[in-house]
């Protein structure tokens, strides 16, 4: 499902690597912590996956495919089958949870109605179908995750990524997120979430991945 071949990255003029020789397999079905201090390249390892970056050398397949060689007019449809959800959520202040949810459906050009139900089944998935017209403001930082989580499933994704998901949550509300991620994995979705939560990786034992200045570690 995932995998990375000897992959190194390095930024734009810098000689220094953000990844080194990484070479991991996440099978499809996985629920994988990705961890290691700040700096240790999780953002980066997640956004390979998303092919938000390509490789400076090696190879990540995701879904069968290099990610080297996906073309622009591919790009849309490889990305549709990969949820992202972020630790400030993302969510746009200006637009209802509804319009925040189907945005990405109306750009990809889904009919009015089909968006509407779709938002309805996932926000009744993540318990906030009473968000529906409300906007980001006036929910909790709990809801709005929820909510950004929601958006992330309105493509029934095979892939879910998170990067520090609960990094703005207090120790309920984390235990409560990650119990969704593993709802949704339950359903067969590889979830692959960056966190250094300690308490979030020890309290829900998963396989952990772990980076160390650009290494694999474990
Ligand atoms: P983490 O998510 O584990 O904190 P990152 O993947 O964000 O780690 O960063 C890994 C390394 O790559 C760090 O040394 C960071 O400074 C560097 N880096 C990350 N993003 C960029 C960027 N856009 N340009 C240059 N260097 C970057
Ligand atoms: P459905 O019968 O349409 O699947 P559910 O209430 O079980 O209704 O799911 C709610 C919505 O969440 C569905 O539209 C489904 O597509 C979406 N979804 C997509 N992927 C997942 C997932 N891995 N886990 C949970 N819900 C998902």
């Amino acid at each position: 499902m995932i995998k990375f071949y000897h992959v190194y990255k390095a930024y734009d003029n810098r000689k220094q690597f953000a990844l080194k020789d990484i070479t991991v397999s996440i099978p499809k079905g996985e629920f994988v912590f990705l961890t290691g201090p700040s700096g240790a390249g999780k953002t980066t390892f997640l956004r390979l996956i998303f092919r938000e970056l390509k490789p400076t050398e090696g190879k990540v397949v995701v879904h069968n495919k290099d990610t080297m060689h996906i073309s622009k007019s591919d790009l849309p449809d490889f990305r549709k089958k990969i949820g992202v959800v972020f630790q400030d959520f993302k969510l746009l202040e200006n637009r209802t949870v509804f319009e925040n949810i189907t945005f990405v459906l109306k750009v990809l050009g889904y009919p009015a109605r089909f968006r509407e139900d779709k938002a309805y089944s996932v926000l009744k998935w993540v318990g906030l179908q009473h968000k529906f017209n409300e906007y980001p403001k006036s929910l909790s930082g709990g809801e709005q995750q929820r909510i950004a989580i929601a958006r992330a499933l309105v493509n029934d994704p095979l892939i879910l990524l998170a990067d520090e998901p609960t990094g703005n949550l207090d120790y309920e509300l984390s235990i409560e997120i990650m119990k969704l991620f593993e709802r949704i994995n339950n359903r067969g979705t590889t979830v692959v979430i960056a966190t250094h939560d300690k308490n979030m990786i020890d309290m829900f034992k998963k396989r952990v991945i772990r980076l160390e200045h650009g290494h694999l570690k474990e």
